[in-house]
């Protein structure tokens, strides 16, 4: 890997090698290519920079500290460690890209914010940085999801958000993207849209990434600092891979050490409609604007997708994702349902960190390397806390003996 990674992806046009780009109506392409400009100006001036500092500092709690696993690692005779995004004001990594959309959005001066989510951890963020700088924010949503994740839907409209429930198809994540496009394509010189991951047209990918590399910016201090060394392995979960590329992208450029992106198996890999393995079983295609690995049906259209953890559950993954697997940089894996659920009580009974769902994917994977290779470290990123999602899984799975 060259060490101008960042100055070669994504190139001019927004492509990681043959993945990303612009796929959009012309209404679209100029208001892109404005974005684009504005960022790359806006983003590099002191002043931005010290706003989006000071917020990380003041308000979202940042830095987030790395802490080292003691009795997961003992029982599992590994040498685990966190990277604690879940102790991120609103629970999660996604305040790091929202609070950055939102400050462009101001800058810009839009007047409202539009997104999908799926878990609602993206809505509950985006909702967040609205109320912080004073922003209207609509959030949409399909109707499985709402259903499933109600206080994140409760917290959305206590902060000021509108909800739009999404009826169609399948009633998740995807519908919700293509809803929340549709609403932003009426109105696009007042409104931004503020995608949730590192997926999208050209710039979000690259947008996105760039705000989330604060996490493995710390990460890799934070660790070098207790440790002496870099980690052996570096392991996220991928849904769109927003909390995977903020840690992978500070060891990039260290070939040493090995980054594991796990992917949600959900209830069986070899049946369609069951996972959501974008990358470990798709193949190339294009969604939601932008080109990446995609899981479709016989006809060419995306495929419906499942995982327990519902910020996991969509048909693509980002380009820098669908590049890094290419290059077999990253290795992609995944963990099922059932080893995340597993990994979920392991970490709450052993360490009392009660993670995201989608968190806890990354910990299964953890556990997996830890047995094959007792003496090596494995840093997780921990994106979210799992709050959220206790109800659903004492009801439907309840609690271990
Ligand atoms: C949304 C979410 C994810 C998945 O999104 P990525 O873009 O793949 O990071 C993972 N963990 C948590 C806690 C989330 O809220």
């Amino acid at each position: 890997m060259s060490k101008s990674y960042f100055k070669t992806y994504p190139n001019e046009k927004g492509y990681f090698g043959e993945y990303g780009g612009a796929y959009i109506p012309p209404v679209l392409e100029e208001e892109m290519r404005k974005i684009t400009e504005a960022y790359f100006k806006i983003s590099k001036s002191h002043e931005f920079i010290s706003q989006l500092r000071s917020i990380r500092k003041h308000y979202q709690g940042r830095p987030t500290p790395v802490y080292y696993c003691n009795r997961l690692s003992e029982k599992y005779s590994g040498r685990i460690y966190l990277k604690r995004e879940d102790l991120n004001h609103t629970g999660a990594h996604k305040l790091n890209h929202c609070m950055g959309e939102a400050l462009l959005a101001k800058y810009l001066g839009k007047k409202r914010l539009i997104a999908e989510t799926g878990a609602g951890q993206h809505g509950v963020a985006l909702a967040t940085a609205a109320a912080y700088f004073g922003l209207e924010c609509e959030i949409h949503m399909g109707e499985v999801d709402i259903k499933k994740e109600h206080p994140n839907v409760v917290r959305m409209k206590i902060l000021g958000a509108e909800v739009v429930p999404v009826t169609h198809g399948l009633k998740t994540l995807k519908e919700a993207v293509d809803s929340a496009f549709e609403a932003y394509l009426k109105d696009p010189i007042n409104t931004i849209y503020c995608i949730g991951s590192v997926v999208g047209p050209h710039p979000f990918p690259m947008m996105v990434r760039d705000f989330q590399r604060v996490v493995g910016i710390e990460a890799k201090e934070q660790f070098f600092d207790m440790t002496g060394e870099l980690p052996d392995n570096v392991v996220a979960c991928v849904g769109g891979g927003s909390n995977a590329m903020g840690i992978f992208s500070a060891f990039i450029e260290d070939e040493e050490v090995t980054l594991y992106g796990v992917e949600p198996a959900g209830r069986d890999l070899s049946v369609i409609g069951e996972h959501a393995a974008t990358i470990t079983h798709g193949s190339p295609g294009i969604l939601h604007g932008f080109k990446c690995y995609t899981l479709q049906d016989e006809k060419g259209e995306p495929a419906p997708v499942y995982s327990v953890a519902s910020g996991l559950d969509y048909p693509g993954v980002g380009p820098e994702h669908s590049m890094l697997h290419d290059l077999k940089r990253v290795k992609y894996s995944s963990a099922t349902d059932k080893d995340a659920i597993d990994a979920f009580y392991e970490l709450s009974r052993l360490e009392g960190i009660i993670p995201a769902l989608e968190s806890a994917h990354a910990v299964a994977h953890a556990l997996k390397i830890a047995k094959e290779h007792p003496r090596q470290s494995i840093l997780v990123n921990l994106s979210g806390r799992g709050d959220k999602d206790i109800d659903f899984i004492v009801d439907n799975y309840g609690l271990p003996k």
